[in-house]
C-alpha cells in the first residue's frame, strides 16, 4: 500500500459538537516576531499542577532564558525570563482564572540577551528527553498548559503504544499551529520522530482538520519521511467540526479508546502532544532557548490588524492589542471564542498556554439574550461527552451535589458546545464549571 493509500480515517467518530465558522482570517499571516516590552510581568503559575517560587529577587540581573521560577513538585514546569534586564519587583497578580499567583516583573534592557549557560542539549535516551523537556519548561501549548515533561514519563506498567500530534486546532480565528506548520516543517519532522524514538513509540498519527489543505500536504510529507521505514507515521484527516482538537475526542478519534474519568492518556496507551509543542523540542535541544516566547493569534472584529505575533512570555495584553490597532474593545478574550476566557484587565500579561488574543465590539461582543429554557435537547445532542447540560443550572442553584455526580458533571471538558447550540442563551458552559467546582469541594 503506497503511503497516499494509506492516510488514516479516524477509527471513531464522537457525536455532537458544533460547525463553527472558522473566521481564520490570519491563516496566511507570517508571523511577526516583535521588540521587547519595556517590561514584561512573568506569573508563577503557566500551567496546570504546582505554581513556581520565584527564584529571583528584585535587582536581579536577568538574562533571556534565565531560571527565574521553579517548584519541586512533579507536575509543574519551571519559568524563565522572557527578556534581559534586571528584575524590578516580585509582585502578586490576579489571573483572569481568578486566583492570586506571583509573579516577577523584569524591566528590559532592550537586548535580549541570552543567558551564558544555554547551548544545545543532547539525548539519547527516554530519561535524558524527560529531564531536557522539564528543563525547557514546556507545557501544552494547545492551550490546556499540562506540563510536558509529565505527558512524557511513560512506565513498564503502562505501555504507550500510539503518540497522537493534535494539529487540529479546531476553535475559531486561532492560526498559531498552523503557522508553526507552514513556517518550521523541519521542527515538526525532527520532533516527531525523535519524541516516536526516544520513547520507542510504535505507531504516530499526525491529526489535522480537513480544512487545512497546505497543513495536510506537508503533514503528509512528514508522514511519508524516509525515517518512517515501517510506515508506521500516519496522517489523520479530521472532519472540521468543533471539539475535533479535545482531548478525549481526539484519542477517540484516533484510537476509538474512550479516556476514563480522572485517567491521563497514558492510561490508555496513548500520549497526545501538541504540534507546536512537538516542534518547540526539536528547536530546544538544537538551541537550547528554553519556553520564553509565544505565538499568538491577534484577531476579532476590534482588531484593525489581524496578526500571529511571537511575544516574550509576560507582554502585557495591553502591548499586544496596540501592536495590532485594536479599536475601542468592549470585550477581550484569551485563547478561543469557545473555550477562551473574559479578560477584564488588558494589564495582564501573556502566559505560556495562551495562543490568541481576541477582541471584539458592537454586536459580537455582546452575550446571547437569556431567556428560561425550552427543552428543545439541543445541548443533549451538542454535547460530545453525551452529557445533559440543562438540569445543570437546576441542580447547581440547589447546590446538590448528588444530583451533579449522577449528571456526570466531571466528564465535561468544557468545550462550550452546549452553550453554543443553546436557543435560549443559558449559560451552560459556565454552570458546568461551577458544578465541577461544587462537586471537587464536597469531595466527591
Ligand atoms: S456539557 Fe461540557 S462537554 Fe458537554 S457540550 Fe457542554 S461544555 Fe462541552
Ligand atoms: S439547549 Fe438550552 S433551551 Fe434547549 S434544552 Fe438545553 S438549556 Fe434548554
Amino acid at each position: 500500500m503506497s503511503k497516499k493509500e494509506s492516510i488514516l480515517r479516524p477509527k471513531g467518530r464522537v457525536k455532537g459538537g458544533a460547525r463553527l465558522p472558522h473566521n481564520k482570517t490570519t491563516a496566511e499571516a507570517k508571523t511577526v516576531v516583535i521588540d521587547p516590552p519595556e517590561k514584561v510581568v512573568i506569573s508563577m503559575s503557566q500551567h496546570i499542577g504546582a505554581p513556581c517560587q520565584p527564584t529571583v529577587k528584585a535587582g536581579d540581573q536577568v538574562f533571556v532564558g534565565t531560571v527565574i521560577g521553579d517548584s519541586e513538585s512533579f507536575i509543574s514546569a519551571p519559568i524563565h525570563a522572557s527578556v534581559s534586564g534586571v528584575v524590578s519587583e516580585i509582585t502578586k497578580i490576579r489571573l483572569p482564572a481568578g486566583n492570586m499567583v506571583d509573579a516577577v516583573v523584569i524591566e528590559s534592557d532592550g537586548k535580549m540577551q541570552l543567558d551564558p549557560d544555554i547551548k544545545p542539549i543532547t539525548v539519547n535516551t527516554a530519561e535524558e528527553l524527560v529531564k531536557a523537556v522539564r528543563d525547557s519548561g514546556l507545557v501544552g501549548l494547545g492551550g490546556a498548559g499540562f506540563p510536558a515533561h509529565v505527558k512524557l514519563t511513560t512506565s513498564p506498567d503502562k505501555p504507550i503504544d500510539t503518540l497522537i500530534i493534535n494539529g487540529a486546532e479546531c476553535e475559531p480565528y486561532i492560526t498559531a499551529d498552523y503557522r508553526e506548520i507552514m513556517e518550521n516543517p523541519d521542527d515538526v519532522l525532527d520532533g516527531v520522530y525523535l519524541i516516536k524514538k526516544l520513547l520507542n513509540i510504535e505507531n504516530v498519527i499526525i491529526a489535522v482538520e480537513d480544512n487545512k489543505p497546505k497543513a495536510i500536504k506537508i503533514l503528509y510529507e512528514i508522514a511519508a519521511d524516509k525515517r518512517d521505514t515501517d510506515d508506521k507515521v500516519k496522517l489523520m484527516k479530521l472532519k472540521s467540526r468543533y471539539p475535533q482538537g479535545a482531548e478525549k475526542v481526539i484519542i477517540y478519534s484516533a484510537t476509538k479508546r474512550k479516556l476514563p474519568l480522572g485517567k491521563l492518556p497514558s492510561d490508555v496507551g496513548c500520549i497526545v502532544m501538541n504540534i507546536t509543542s512537538v516542534a518547540f523540542i526539536s528547536r530546544y535541544l538544537r538551541k537550547g532557548i528554553p519556553l520564553v516566547k509565544k505565538r499568538i493569534t491577534v484577531d476579532g472584529n476590534a482588531i484593525t490588524e489581524p496578526k500571529n505575533l511571537l511575544v516574550p512570555i509576560g507582554t502585557p495584553i495591553s502591548h499586544v492589542l496596540e501592536l495590532c490597532k485594536a479599536d475601542d474593545p468592549q470585550k477581550v478574550m484569551m485563547g478561543g471564542p469557545m473555550m477562551g476566557i473574559t479578560v477584564y484587565d488588558t494589564s495582564l500579561p501573556i502566559l505560556k498556554q495562551n495562543n490568541a488574543i481576541l477582541a471584539f465590539k458592537g454586536k459580537a461582543a455582546e452575550s446571547k439574550p437569556q431567556t428560561d429554557c425550552i427543552r428543545c435537547g439541543r445541548c443533549m445532542r451538542a454535547c460530545p461527552m453525551n452529557l445533559t447540560p440543562a438540569p445543570v443550572e437546576g441542580a447547581l442553584k440547589n447546590t446538590n451535589v448528588d444530583e451533579l455526580n449522577a449528571l456526570n458533571v466531571m466528564h465535561c471538558m468544557e468545550c462550550g458546545s452546549c452553550a453554543f447550540a443553546c436557543p435560549a442563551g443559558r449559560p451552560l458552559t459556565a454552570a458546568m464549571r461551577l458544578a465541577k467546582n461544587e462537586v471537587r469541594k464536597a469531595g466527591k
